[in-house]
Parts: structure tokens; C-alpha cells; sequence
């Protein structure tokens, strides 16, 4: 018996993207043996996280690295390390009010919700969050005129979910950083480039593992010491509550060297791939199908759907998608204007069929 058929669930077909919701990515073969490799044997901990972390930084060639649970973790980890300046005590008595210093100033336009909210995070590694600006405004003046004794670092969000208009750079925020002498906390979560934010002068720089990098539950920060030791430190507080399995480690690693030697899917597979599912699309009646490329303009090409159909709209095609033994998960972002988009990166050629067969049974003749 399969994991489907064991916990009675739904396949799931998945044209939405990375999405946590429905389990993020899949891992490669090379991915998944090197986790079964490290399930089946024993490590001195500590010098795995050290070592792992290494290893990364020397890949990546920057100063150090370390793998933690999650992206989210990352940021809760990040502030708490920040905030304890290495200080054994306040590991331990994280909320001790021996330490003032805990404002982490964010763009307000950054303070958003990816499933749950950034503040959140701060919060959880004893940070007070203090937003720079206005929801749709933010220059580098009004992050300097939220600095005070109580700083403890500077955070900025590189996200499509973040608000984009008239917000000031990563180089700028950097800027800022550095002419007060604050650390700068880059979450790029979703992004594909591993080089940039640390090159434009970011002290740590948080990757999710299971996004672009397609490992398993994880999470990538690299940085600057001594900011990653004393990332590593909160294993022995707050990070027990967020303890990362060896197999992931080095499930990471894997998924890490296999994202550097190949990169992600190239525009023309891409293309090539989607030509014929978007001929097949066309063929059904009421939908009015075409190529578009990603509205951050990252390389990555989707089928636009357009529902024109009298009878039936793009919200209910959206939702008998996902009636049934199988369930078909698309981009929803665009269903106000009858637009459906398929990212096809996690979807092989039989998926396409299936996608094209269920398609032809939910609209009408
Ligand atoms: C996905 C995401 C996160 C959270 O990543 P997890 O690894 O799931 O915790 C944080 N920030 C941004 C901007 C994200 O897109």
C-alpha cells in the first residue's frame, strides 16, 4: 500500500510552484539515498552542524554557513543570535532583561504573511520588531531615523510577497547597516541566487531548503562570522525547539551540490515542455491558452489559462481541479481576471495528461 492509499489522501498534481502547503518540492534519488546513508548512522552533532556548515561555506566561497530547520527558524535563530551577542547566559535565559537590545528594524512593507507572519519570528528569537517607513514606502532616511541604542540589527525581506514599489535596495539597506554598525539579515527564502545579497554586503542570508534549492525540510544561512557561531550556539536554547535530523543536513548538502552543478530547469526545457501541453489546452472548448513568463521575471515560463466559457468561471474550473482522487493545485493569484497559470516545474509529461484529461471533463462542450 502506498502513503496515499495508507492515510486515505488525495494524489496531488502540483502546477502551483514551491508551496508549502502541499509539501513544497520532491527530492532527486542522489537526494534521498544520502538521507537514507545519514538516517542509518550516528554523528557527534555538534561537529556535523560545524562541519556541514563548512563544507557549504567553501562551496559557495563565503565566510561560513550553517543548515537549520527552516527558513522561519532561520529568522528566529538569526535575532536570538544577534541579540545574545554569543552570551551563554542569555541562551539560556533568552528573555532575560539583562538585554536591552533587541529592536530589529524591517521596511513596513516587509512585514508580511508567507504562512504565517515575519514578526512572528522575530518575536520568537526575542526580537521587537520596529517597521521603517509606510506599507508602500521606504527609503534608506526613514531606516536611519528608526535607529537608537536599543538596534540590534537591521532585516530585510526579498520576496514576490513583499511590497515592491518605492522600497529601498538590499545595497542600500546595507549601506545603512554598515554606516551604523549594525548586522543585516537577508531572508531570501524563495530566490535562486546564492551569491548576490551576501556580494551586496548582507552579514547572514537565509535560504529555504525545499524551495529553489529542492532539498528536504531545511534551511541555508550563510554569513559572516561571528554572527553563524553564535547561530550555531542556540542549540543549546531556543534551537532544540527547532532541531534539524541529520538525514536533512546532509540531505541539504546533496541537493545543495546537484543545484550548483546543473542550476535550476533552463528556459528552453521549459518551453520545450510546455509547446505541446499549451496545444493540447487550446483544444478544449471555453479555454484560450498561452505562454507567459514569470511577473518578477525570474526564468521561469507558466500556461496562462484564460476561462472564457459562458457558463463556468476560472474560480469554479479552480475548484473541481481540486475535486476528486485527484487533485490538481494551480497558480490562483490571477482567478479575479479568469486567468489560471500551470507551472509545469514540478509536472512531468504524463501529469500534463492527466491535467489535459480533467481539464476536457470540467469545461462544457
Ligand atoms: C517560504 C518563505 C519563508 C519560510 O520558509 P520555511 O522554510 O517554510 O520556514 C520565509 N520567508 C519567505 C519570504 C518565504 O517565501
Amino acid at each position: 500500500m502506498n502513503i496515499h492509499e495508507k492515510f486515505g489522501l488525495k494524489r496531488v498534481i502540483n502546477a502551483s510552484g514551491k508551496m508549502t502547503i502541499l509539501g513544497v518540492s520532491k527530492v532527486s534519488d542522489a537526494v534521498a539515498e544520502s538521507q537514507k546513508a545519514a538516517g542509518q548512522t550516528f554523528f557527534e552533532m555538534a561537529d556535523l552542524t560545524v562541519k556541514s556548515g563548512e563544507y557549504v561555506a567553501k562551496m559557495l566561497d563565503v565566510e561560513n554557513a550553517t543548515i537549520v530547520s527552516s527558513a522561519s527558524a532561520a529568522i528566529a535563530l538569526s535575532t536570538a543570535a544577534i541579540i545574545g551577542q554569543g552570551d551563554l547566559y542569555h541562551v539560556t535565559h533568552s528573555n532575560t532583561s539583562r538585554i536591552t537590545k533587541r529592536e530589529i528594524i524591517m521596511p513596513k512593507g516587509h512585514n508580511v504573511n508567507y504562512g504565517t507572519g515575519v514578526e512572528v519570528m522575530t518575536s520568537l528569537g526575542g526580537g521587537q520588531l520596529v517597521e521603517a517607513g509606510w506599507a508602500n514606502e521606504c527609503t534608506p532616511e526613514q531606516v536611519e531615523m528608526e535607529i537608537t541604542e536599543n538596534t540590534a540589527a537591521l532585516l530585510y525581506i526579498k520576496s514576490h510577497h513583499t511590497v515592491q514599489k518605492s522600497m529601498l535596495s538590499i545595497a542600500e539597506m546595507s549601506e545603512v547597516a554598515k554606516k551604523h554598525d549594525l548586522p543585516l539579515i537577508v531572508d531570501a527564502a524563495a530566490e535562486e541566487d546564492l551569491y548576490k545579497y551576501y556580494n551586496q554586503g548582507a552579514d547572514l542570508v537565509i535560504y529555504s531548503g525545499a524551495k529553489a534549492i529542492e532539498a528536504p525540510s531545511s534551511a541555508l544561512i550563510i554569513g559572516r562570522n561571528p554572527y553563524i557561531p553564535w547561530i550555531q550556539l542556540q542549540n543549546k536554547g531556543i534551537g532544540r525547539a527547532m532541531k534539524i535530523g541529520k538525514d536533512n543536513i546532509i540531505g541539504l548538502v546533496t541537493a545543495l551540490e546537484e543545484y550548483l552543478a546543473n542550476g535550476s530547469e533552463s528556459k528552453e526545457s521549459m518551453i520545450a515542455r510546455l509547446t505541446p501541453f499549451i496545444a493540447a489546452l487550446n483544444e478544449i472548448n471555453g479555454l484560450e491558452v498561452k505562454m507567459v513568463q514569470d511577473a518578477a521575471g525570474r526564468d521561469i515560463f507558466r500556461a496562462s489559462v484564460k476561462v472564457v466559457a459562458e457558463n463556468i468561471s476560472a474560480k469554479e474550473v479552480i475548484a473541481q481541479l481540486k475535486l476528486g482522487d485527484l487533485a490538481v493545485y494551480t497558480r490562483e493569484y490571477q482567478a479575479n481576471n479568469g486567468i489560471i497559470e500551470f507551472d509545469i516545474r514540478a509536472v512531468d509529461e504524463n501529469e500534463m495528461n492527466e491535467i489535459v484529461e480533467k481539464l476536457s471533463q470540467i469545461m462544457p462542450a
